[in-house]
């Protein structure tokens, strides 16, 4: 794949506060003013925290700002969701779509999931899409039928605007479980993505696929050097100053 540069998304989850996002985007940017990233990093905090991060973010270096989620309508009555406009007023520029934690504790099945996809690419934002199977669906043989699936879905809403949007593919065994797809296992699926993505845009070579599922500074090089992996969606070991900088240094 590689001529394009790699991407490294911290996503935050429900962690963080005031002060503890402060040390950690300061620490982030103190590394990266020591090693220049050759990747593009992004972190993804919590909503309440897009202001207090944006203007952090501001002050230092290449690291860009995404959301965890966005709402599939415009306005209105929907108490407790933030909409895409709302997203772009604070200067984000990715939002995690589909997340197996979204997935699984709130109902958001592939038609909501292409649905967000639109409303994100309507309002400018990069949408990150994640897809992956279960155990259960690892084991019984339906991994690629399972990620082509949820795939499926967002292509058919968004026909070749994908072109604009990054994949990740996170095995939920392997996301905060310790438990790593090991390279080769992850390339075969990151393979069957990419031909999907080729059936339905010319431009599918530039998409990225993201890897995510207990990265961490030990694996991250041996994934990242697969040749349809283009990066990485990193939870836990993103909200450790010195994992995530070696992290992005495997990704340059
Ligand atoms: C994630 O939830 O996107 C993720 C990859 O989590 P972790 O790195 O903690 O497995």
């Amino acid at each position: 794949s590689s001529n394009k540069r790699k991407l490294i998304a911290g996503n935050w989850k429900m962690n963080g506060s005031l002060a503890f996002n402060e040390a950690l985007v300061t620490g982030i940017h103190e590394g990266l003013a020591r090693a220049i990233p050759q990747c593009d990093v992004a972190v993804c905090p919590p909503a309440p925290y897009l202001q207090q991060v944006r203007s952090l973010l501001e002050q230092g270096g290449a690291v860009e700002l995404g959301a965890q989620d966005l709402s599939m309508h415009d306005s209105g009555a929907y108490t407790g969701e933030v909409s895409a406009a709302m997203l772009r007023d604070f200067a984000v520029r990715y939002v995690i779509v589909g997340h197996s934690e979204r997935r699984s504790y709130h109902g958001e099945t592939d038609t909501h999931v292409a649905i967000k996809v639109q409303k994100a690419l309507a309002a400018g934002l990069t949408p990150i899409v994640c897809v992956g199977e279960t155990l259960a669906q690892r084991e019984a043989g339906l991994t690629e039928v399972a990620v082509k699936q949820q795939l499926a879905a967002v292509i058919h809403l968004n026909g070749h605007c994908i072109s604009e949007i990054v994949v990740a593919y996170e095995p939920v065994w392997a996301i905060g479980t310790g438990r790593t797809a090991s390279p080769e296992q992850a390339q075969e699926v990151h393979a069957v993505l990419r031909a999907q993505l080729r059936a339905a845009s010319e431009r599918a070579d530039r998409i990225r696929i993201l890897y995510g599922g207990s990265m961490n500074a030990a694996n991250a090089a041996a994934l990242l050097a697969q040749p349809d992996i283009d990066g990485g969606l990193i939870g836990g070991a993103s909200l450790k100053v010195p994992d995530f900088l070696s992290i992005i240094a495997a990704a340059g």
